[in-house]
């Protein structure tokens, strides 16, 4: 087994500074000079998984492989790095403490008292540990510490962080301290008290950072960066700088390798031997980045989406979606214009007004009633007005509901979620789902295989046969009503391999140019790097709406 270099990333002074897109971009920088890493998420909240939360109160629930609910910030370490993460890589102090009681319970403490030390920082290190046991190739660890240092609930992680240096030697652990370094007046003085006030507040702790990263309106002058140095107690080339992004996120690697982030972790581990400083080596994988960069930055070819979903009042709460568009736009050299409707507001007499615009109209996933009637007149709009649909998990079972009510006749079709008397009940809870009461962790989750049917568009965006994507759903299209379905033009394109599921369904090439529904969420896996296929389609067919129809 290898022994793996762990970055431990914490956050003062302000909340939301983007510590998970940092410690993603370290991710990709790393990566990119050829080391491999796995990045984990401490979060200091009691729930066990965030899977109950609101996406109000907690974003998007971020689904990975192996069907863990996890925070939203994974989904960015997905999509920076080219690792694939698992349930030990999103931790909470909910299941710290959960583990700990059910040890107590069981007498494996042997007539011990219970406390946070040792016993909850030994859980949250064994957690940590459990990637490298997990991993036995990985180079680096990346761990994120959730919240603001200073907040009651970060303490034990601190501590156990604190310890893991001392168990596992300063030479393979590091620091990284992301602060806020505000401006009082526009484009007055730059202050750095705050972030003094914030190491003091970690060394209470018995950290002190080896690097600091200050979030600012722009680069930070050689004087700041020298005044934070002395005060800080940190190398003032370890002062690094992370100035406001003009276009995307994913500028931050370039500007933490231009601010020399990298450099100063190798130098900081000693790998130089195994990758050169900057200045001298070329970076194939930077430059792939910087192309992405490019794109953002054109004006030109902007195609206009409408996205009709229930949480929209929230950028978070669809993060991945409104990210594997924009990557979908990357594939076809195009920048998107993405507009949120809430679906409430639409109705058979707006809906034109709405949505003419545009050149194609997603409906993403979702719970509960509150929208579905403005949901299915969108897919209706699209639909007969040919333009690019593409419906994800909700947004196929209401594509499935509208072809029901308006094209088969069947009045009154419903899921069984939103309508339990429904005399054309099209979607339906899946057999396992009868059951089951508790709500954290027991819906379909995760990947499962998919088989495509030949000649499908389906198989043609993927081109293959056979396909492995991530679900978070409890209800289904019911089976018996396949056959009426597929009669009246709607192809079933996707089925899990023994046939018993229904996992995609689209209309003939022949009726419509593209439309598209899944019961996976496809968003998961699309990274900038590598865009999704099937959002890669959907944004070429609406380029193509949109230059057909001027
Ligand atoms: N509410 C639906 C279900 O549980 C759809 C879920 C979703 O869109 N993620 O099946």
């Amino acid at each position: 087994m290898k022994k793996p270099k762990f970055i431990f990333v914490t956050g003062g002074v302000a909340s939301s500074l983007g510590k998970g897109v940092t410690i993603a971009s370290i991710g990709a920088l790393l990566e990119a000079r050829d080391f491999t890493v796995t990045i984990q998420k401490l979060d200091p909240y009691l729930n066990i998984d965030p899977g109950t939360m609101s996406p109000y109160q907690h974003g998007e629930v971020y689904v990975t492989e192996d069907g863990a609910e996890t925070d939203l910030d994974l989904g960015y370490y997905e999509r920076f790095t080219s690792a694939t993460l698992a349930r030990e890589n999103s931790v909470t102090t909910g299941q710290i403490y959960n583990s700990v009681i059910q040890r107590e319970r069981r007498g494996e403490y042997l007539g011990r008292t219970v406390q946070v030390v040792p016993h909850v920082t030994n859980e949250i290190k064994n957690r940590i540990l459990a990637l490298k046991k997990n991993n036995p190739d990985i180079d680096f660890i990346l761990v994120e510490i959730g919240g603001t240092v200073g907040d009651i609930e970060s303490v034990p992680f601190l501590e156990a962080i604190r310890q893991f240096r001392l168990d596992q030697g300063a030479e393979n652990c590091m620091y990284i301290h992301l602060t806020f370094i505000p401006t009082i007046t526009e484009g007055g003085e730059i202050k750095t008290k705050p972030t003094q006030h914030s190491v003091k507040e970690l060394l209470k702790h018995g950290i002190q950072p080896d690097i600091l990263i200050g979030r600012t309106h722009s680069i930070l002058e050689e004087e700041v960066k020298e005044k934070i140095s002395l005060f800080c107690n940190v190398k003032k080339s370890r002062v690094i700088s992370a100035p406001d992004i003009r276009h995307t996120i994913y500028e931050l690697p370039r500007i933490y390798h231009d601010e020399k982030l990298d450099d100063e972790i190798i130098q900081y581990f000693g790998l130089q031997e195994k990758s050169p400083l900057f200045g001298s080596f070329s970076n194939p994988v930077l430059e792939k980045w910087d192309k992405v960069l490019r794109i953002h930055e054109k004006t030109e070819k902007i195609v206009k989406i409408a996205v009709v979903g229930k949480y929209i009042a929230l950028h978070d709460a669809y993060r991945s979606l409104y990210e594997a568009i924009m990557h979908g736009g990357l594939a076809n050299d195009a920048k998107v214009e993405i507009v949120k409707f809430s679906s409430e507001d639409i109705t058979t007499g707006n809906v034109a007004d709405m949505l003419s615009d545009f050149s194609g109209i997603l409906v993403p996933g979702g719970f509960g009633s509150r929208g579905i009637q403005g949901k299915v007149t969108a897919i209706q709009y699209a639909r007969e007005n040919k333009i690019p649909y593409f419906g994800i998990c909700l947004g196929m079972q209401t594509a499935v509901i509208e072809f029901a009510r308006n094209v088969l006749g069947f009045s009154g079709a419903h899921s069984t979620e939103f309508d339990p008397e429904s005399p054309y009940p099209v979607i339906s809870l899946m057999d396992e789902q009868v059951d089951v009461s508790d709500k954290g962790g027991t819906m379909r989750l995760g990947a499962y295989p998919c088989k495509l049917k030949p000649g499908s568009i389906m198989e043609e965006e993927y081109r293959a046969s056979q396909i492995v994507e991530r679900h978070r759903h409890r209800f289904e299209f019911t089976n018996k009503y396949r056959t009426e379905f597929e009669k009246a033009g709607m192809i079933i394109s996707g089925t899990s391999p023994d046939d018993s599921l229904v996992e995609s369904v689209e209309l003939s090439r022949k009726n419509h140019p593209w439309f598209v529904a899944t019961q996976f969420h496809p968003e998961f896996k699309s990274r900038p790097l590598k865009p999704h296929p099937l959002f890669a389609g959907f944004i070429r067919a609406a380029i193509r709406y949109s230059q057909d129809n001027g």
